[in-house]
């Protein structure tokens, strides 16, 4: 029997959050972002259930490749555009639409040779101060892509830094509209945080959303908001079983470091799951975990193949009780990633991302 532990990518989930996403969108076409092998869940795995949406966005063009062989004929778009000059005849090979976010891809499109006029997204810089012209410099690139013959349409877009916290949208969004307003072309500003919390402005939505997190279950804005809230569902799955359990009495320590003491006789489950699997070892003793679907907690230390779990909510549970590290478990029963994250004091895109290589991954409806 190989070694109990699993991933699972919910199809009918990533389709269900994509449709949240729609429905956020308000009327916007929605891009499912696909970058770092669609978050983890991977990109042929995933695509069933994106594959309603408008356009896949990305950044790696092994993966754009990727999208294309699997019949995907529609838009795609990458993230940070060219990387260097001949990346533009992969991009007027396979038809991708691609970010212009600073002079020298300017400088590749006058000068790359091509039948196929590009479409490119024009990024301005509103705040974030990572990718894209200054508001300064906006209309000059603009109007340097406008005369290229290598250029068929332009659209414009921004990525705001604060859409999931207090800081918000406003003032990106404002500078935005300020530099681009009498420039024609779509436009596309939101990420999932900005979809779920700001599309109310009509404007924040604009012509397409790039919807990331959200399709696959996890609440950017954890913890001011839990996934219950956004009504999405968890799009991956890690589970495993117990392979042992442990009598403890007060006093005796679990794992290494004995960081965890028990001050009472309690009962213990060894999970086969630890770092290597992906799991992270920040997480400290009280992590939420299901044992067969009942939420309890790890003790001690995570190992890099194990961890413990208190079996004090689950008396019934032995060697082969299914445990649920994150997603859906028995019983109907759900552990967010972001609650595990948030243990670990990180989000759930690393976590996803970083699921371990040696997990066997199964698609399930
Ligand atoms: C990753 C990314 C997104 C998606 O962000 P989420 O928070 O996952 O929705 C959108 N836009 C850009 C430019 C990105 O790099």
């Amino acid at each position: 029997m190989p070694r109990p532990i699993q991933a699972l990518i919910h199809t009918r989930a990533l389709a269900h959050n994509l449709a949240r996403a729609r429905a956020c969108a308000r009327g916007a076409r929605v891009w499912a972002v696909v970058k770092a092998d669609a978050y983890g869940h991977g990109i042929e795995r995933a695509f069933e259930g994106l594959r309603g949406a408008d356009g896949f966005a990305l950044l790696d063009l092994a993966e754009a490749e990727r999208v294309r062989a699997l019949g995907w004929r529609g838009p795609i778009l990458l993230l940070e555009g060219a990387f260097e000059p001949r990346d533009l005849e992969l991009c007027s090979r396979l038809k991708l639409w691609h970010v212009v976010h600073r002079e020298a891809q300017i400088d590749w499109l006058a000068a790359h040779k091509t039948h196929q006029a590009h479409r490119v997204f024009l990024k301005m810089n509103s705040g974030m101060n990572r990718l894209g012209f200054k508001p300064t410099a906006l209309r000059a690139a603009w109007h340097r892509l406008n005369v290229l013959p290598q250029v068929e349409e332009i659209s414009l877009m921004t990525h705001f830094s604060d859409a999931d916290g207090a800081r918000g949208i406003s003032e990106q969004a404002a500078a935005f509209a300020a530099v681009t307003h009498d420039l024609p072309g779509e436009r596309s500003l939101s990420n999932s945080a900005a979809a779920l919390r700001h599309c109310a402005a009509a404007a924040v939505c604009a012509d397409w959303v790039r919807a990331g997190i959200m399709c696959y279950g996890s609440a950017p804005d954890f913890p001011e908001n839990d996934i219950m809230h956004w009504d999405l569902r968890p799009a991956m799955t890690l589970r495993s079983q117990l392979i042992a359990t442990q009598d403890l009495v007060p006093g005796d320590t679990v794992g290494y470091g004995s960081t965890y003491s028990a001050e009472r006789s309690m009962r213990i489950g060894i999970a086969a799951c630890g770092y290597a699997d992906g799991y992270p070892r920040h997480c400290g003793t009280g992590t939420p975990v299901l044992v067969e679907g009942v939420r309890t907690a790890t003790v001690g230390r995570v190992s890099m193949d194990m961890l413990a779990v208190d079996l004090t909510p689950v008396p019934s549970a032995q060697a082969g009780s299914e445990v649920t590290l994150w997603g859906c478990g028995p019983h109907d029963a759900v552990l967010p990633i972001d609650e595990v994250a948030h243990a670990a004091g990180t989000i759930g895109y690393e976590l996803m991302c970083a699921l371990g290589r040696r997990v066997p991954v199964d698609v399930v409806d």
